[in-house]
This record gives structure tokens, sequence and C-alpha cells, in this order.
């Protein structure tokens, strides 16, 4: 197992590449520690399997340096740098039983015959595959094929990371959530680096200890579900994360105060002067529609009632508004102002978030 920096690195498909947009990968520098649980972000074409292809070895970086362990395997073949790694589509061997497919990458590496055999048991099982482990995989369904490259990722103990390309793409959707949880127990199990792909939020969320995400070629930010749902670094966190996502409006910030549409509203801190695009970030967790005067003006369009909560979609000054309102709350036609509970306000400047004047920078470099 190996902790795996990412050193200066960038990528572009093209030969020549001129400006920052001619990379898929933009600079990055970051590090995957040693038997962590990572899932990766990021909606489709921001660069999440070219970064994983890079970290295996079957894609050379244009710039930069990848370490396993603080040792530099930049030039070495995927071979050496002993990983396993499992395809959104199902990679296996036709001709061979599921047995064969399973024990194939131990007998590989000279595994013990009956270590193999006790192995690929416990991996069937996870698949919930011991019933077929002696039909030919040819005429399997694609759904039973990627159970068996999962299975094939999982069954070697001795890799230095596992990683996951969007795996459950074609495994159908009860499914899904029984092999997710297998491989978080198995995470549990042998502490493997684990690197998740997804570009589905409650997948990524549920997995990982960490959340990675990406937009344009960039990691944005890294941090726990919860570091991601209170203080987005970045607009597209903001909404990417969250159902419905984090409400974004333009305001002017003086000091501690944001002025949106002629309302100010006091931020709970101070913030240095401003440039750029800037904006205000409230979750509809933390919007409250209320009766009050003293509230800001809206206008209910609709209500939808999603079980556990409501979501309200309301007209603030011909920007449309998301509010979630509890279990327990009542809704009354009166109600057409808004509120925004104290400390929820991010605030952004040409969508990155800025810290608030007197924030301690945590370890991380990020500021609190
Ligand atoms: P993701 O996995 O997040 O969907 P990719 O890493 O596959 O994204 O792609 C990132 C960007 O690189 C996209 O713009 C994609 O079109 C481009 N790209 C991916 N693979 C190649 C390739 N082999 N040749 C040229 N461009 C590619
Ligand atoms: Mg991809």
């Amino acid at each position: 197992m190996a902790k795996i920096t990412l050193d200066n690195l960038a990528h572009s498909y093209l030969p020549n590449p001129k400006g920052e947009d001619d990379f898929a990968l933009k600079e990055l520098n970051h590090d995957w520690e040693d038997g962590s649980a990572y899932a990766l972000l990021g909606s489709s074409g921001c660069g999440k399997s070219t970064l994983l292809n890079i970290i295996s070895g079957l894609l050379h970086p244009s710039q930069g340096r990848i370490l396993f362990n603080d040792n530099d395997v930049t030039a070495a073949p995927t071979a050496e740098r002993n990983i396993a790694q499992v395809f959104q589509f199902p990679v296996v061997y036709d001709t061979m039983t599921v047995r064969e497919n399973l024990a194939f990458p131990l007998k590989n590496r000279g595994s013990d015959p009956a270590y193999v055999a006790s192995r690929v048991q416990q991996i069937a099982q996870m698949i919930g595959m011991e019933a077929m482990l002696d039909r030919k995989a040819r005429g399997l369904t694609a759904d039973a094929k990627q159970k068996i490259s999962l299975g094939r990722g999982m069954v070697r103990e001795d890799v230095n990371a596992i990683l996951f390309d969007e795996p459950l793409t074609v495994i159908d959707p009860h499914m899904k959530w029984e092999l997710r949880t297998q491989l978080k127990s198995l995470h549990r199990e042998f502490g493997h680096t684990m690197i998740y792909v997804t570009h589905d939020q409650t997948e990524a969320l549920t997995f990982a200890d960490k959340v990675v995400v990406m937009y344009d070629g960039r990691v944005v930010q890294m941090g726990t579900p919860q570091e991601l749902f209170e203080r987005p670094e970045h607009t597209f966190v903001g909404y990417f994360i969250g159902s419905p996502g984090m409400n974004l409006l333009d305001a002017r910030v003086d000091g501690r105060t944001a002025h949106v549409e002629g309302c100010a509203i006091d931020l709970g801190a101070g913030y240095r002067p401003l440039s750029g695009r800037v904006q205000i970030g409230v979750r509809p967790e933390y919007v409250r529609l209320t009766a009050d005067p003293a509230g800001m003006p809206v206008r209910v369009r609709r209500v939808e009632d999603v079980g556990r909560h409501k979501i309200v979609r309301a007209d603030f000054f011909g920007t449309e508004i998301n509010i979630i309102a509890g279990e327990g709350e009542s809704l009354s036609p009166d109600m057409n102002r808004i509120s925004f509970a104290p400390g929820s306000i991010n605030v952004y400047a040409d969508d990155w978030r800025v810290a608030p004047e007197g924030a301690q920078a945590d370890p991380m470099g990020r500021a609190a």
C-alpha cells in the first residue's frame, strides 16, 4: 500500500499545447494518503479518467512526476506499479470461467493454489457470484461481467492502490448499493488506498472518507462531505453538491455587509475589499421562509414535497432561490419573505471562496 504524490502534474492530449485550455489536466499538486478511501467527483469530461490513467501508468503525463511512497514511478510501466484498476465497462476473458477470471491476477503472480482457491471463494461471495463460478464468462450479462471485473480488482491483497473508474455504471440500481457497501467493507478490512471515480455525488459521499472535486481539469477542493457542504471552496462545489445545490446571488460586499438587490445582509464577519464578480452563496437548508416583515421579499413559485422535506422554489428579484423547509415546518401563503441562518453565508470572488478577515488558515493551507 502506498501514499501517492502528484508533483506539478499536468496533461495535454495535444502534441504542442499552447495555453491552459489545451490541458485536459491543469497543473496539480496533490497527496493521496496511504490507506484512505477517496472519491474523485466531477462532471463528465473534467479529467477524472485522465488523472486515474496517469496514476496507473496507462497514460504518461506531459508534465510532472508521480511518486509512490516518495519513489518516483513516473517512468515505470503499469505492471511495476502494482495497482489494480477497474474500468467503467467489463474487462474479462470470455473463454475463461468466472473462477479462472477471478483467479487470474493471483495465478499471474504465482500465488499458492490453496490460497487462490480460498481467496476466489471469498471474492465470489462478496460479488454474489458463488453459484456461477464454473460458468464461462461468455454469455453472461454485462452486469455479471462487470461484477467479475470488480472482483478481479479486489482479489489481490498486496496492491499499492485500487482505482475504480465509474465501476457501477452498467450495474443495476439495487445491486449498486450492495456492491458499494462491499467495497466499503473491503476497505475497512484491508485498508487499501482507494480512489473511486464517479459523477454521482451520492455515490461519492457514501463511499469516501475524503472527496476530491474536479472541475474543468482542476482539483477545486478536497474535503470531508461536511466540509464540501459547509464551505465549498468554489461555486462549482456549491451547486454540484447538495440537492438542490447552493444558491448564488450577485452581491456587493462592504465590510461585514452584503448588498443584494437593495437588501443589506449581515455576513457575521468582515471582508477585505473584493474585485471581480462577487457572489454570496447560501445553501437551501439555511434559507428560511417567513412572514416576518424584516425578511427579504420573495415570490413563491412552487412547493415540491420530496418526502422528508419540502423544496420551495421562489423568485428573488428575478433570480431563482431554493429553500428547504423541514418536515415539521408548516408553510402558509403569507410567508413571502426569507432570512438566512447566521454564519451560513459564503462569499465568492470570481468563483473562489474568500475567507473572512481574521480567519485562521488551516493546515491544508485553506482558510477556515
Ligand atoms: P472524465 O473521465 O472526467 O469524463 P476524461 O479524463 O475522459 O474526463 O477527459 C478529459 C478531457 O480530455 C475531455 O475534454 C476529453 O474529451 C479529453 N480526452 C480524453 N481522452 C482523450 C484522448 N485519448 N485524446 C484526446 N482527448 C481526450
Ligand atoms: Mg471518465
